[in-house]
């Protein structure tokens, strides 16, 4: 495995052939290794970034703690079989007095994490573009984990005409129902046992979807109150169309059911697609 870390060194290595790109921020978990696996079954050559992007964080966000284990993320990249990491530090990302460029995409980027993380798309937009252009995948692969993420660079890819297949790849849990994530491991068993209730209250709404329900608001009402009952603070609850990403009323279509609260100082997503019956 190949370890880089400036863009140049890259440049020197890429050559023409299909490469898969899985972008992260680190601290991989068994959810980012089963986009490695799924990059693997698109291309010979995948590669791993792995880059806290500060563009992405807002003021009072957790950037400065956010986990840094670059040494067993190496080892599990070489496990799983990656063929190249890109791990630049902030400078070679962002040369100081460099000019910074906004890529907006207002209906998609402006409600659920938008709202709530306001920049963070736009965050996500610059340092993505800058990887594709840097690393120049033609496979680029993200999780529905965090399935507004995945919409608005879908748009950007399509937007900007980067010659590049995004795949959408599925939410990994861990045995109990909880989405695997990079935070999981702020939170203490307390915490963790009340997170629960977010993959809990998905799968319930998802129960009333089966039995017949179609509207949004009795979804969203039960699905608050479960919430609310392990006094979790909501950031916000809905039920919105897969691709507008607007709040859907009756549905009539898959729906994507997503949840994003605080647990503690610990801010939480999750999400799952319904279909109505
Ligand atoms: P992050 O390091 O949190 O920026 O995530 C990097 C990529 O891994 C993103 O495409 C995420 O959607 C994806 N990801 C994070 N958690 C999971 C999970 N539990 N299952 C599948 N993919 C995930």
């Amino acid at each position: 495995m190949r370890v880089f870390q400036t863009i140049e060194q890259v440049r020197a290595e890429r050559g023409r052939g299909p490469l898969a790109l899985v972008p992260t921020m680190g601290a991989l978990h068994a959810g980012h290794l089963s986009l490695v696996e799924s990059a693997r079954k698109k291309a010979d050559t995948v590669a791993v970034s792995i880059f806290v992007n500060p563009t992405q964080f807002g003021r009072g966000e957790d950037l400065s703690r956010y986990p840094r284990p670059i040494d067993s993320d190496l080892e599990k990249c070489q496990a799983t079989g990656v063929d190249w990491v890109f791990n630049p530090s902030e400078s070679e990302m962002y040369p100081p007095n460099s000019a910074g460029i906004m890529i907006d995409l207002p209906a998609l980027d402006s409600v659920l994490e938008g709202k709530h993380r306001p920049g963070h798309f736009r965050g996500v937009c610059q340092v993505v573009a800058k990887l594709f252009n840097i690393i120049q995948p033609t496979v680029a692969c993200f999780g529905q984990k965090d399935f507004q993420q995945l919409r608005v660079l879908s748009a950007m890819v399509e937007a900007l005409d980067f010659p590049i297949e995004i795949v959408a790849c599925p939410t990994l849990r861990d045995p109990d129902g909880l989405a695997m994530s990079s935070r999981n491991q702020y939170l203490s068993p307390t915490d963790r046992q009340k997170a629960l209730s977010i993959n809990q209250t998905l799968f319930a709404a998802r129960e009333m979807v089966g039995g017949g329900v179609k509207q949004a608001s009795r979804l969203i009402t039960r699905m608050q109150q479960d919430l609310l009952a392990q006094h979790l603070s909501i950031d916000y609850v809905a039920a919105v169309d897969p691709l507008t990403l607007k709040n859907v009323e009756v549905m009539t279509g898959p729906t994507v059911l997503a949840i994003a609260v605080r647990v503690g100082a610990t801010r939480l997503i999750d999400n799952i697609v319904v279909t109505p019956v």
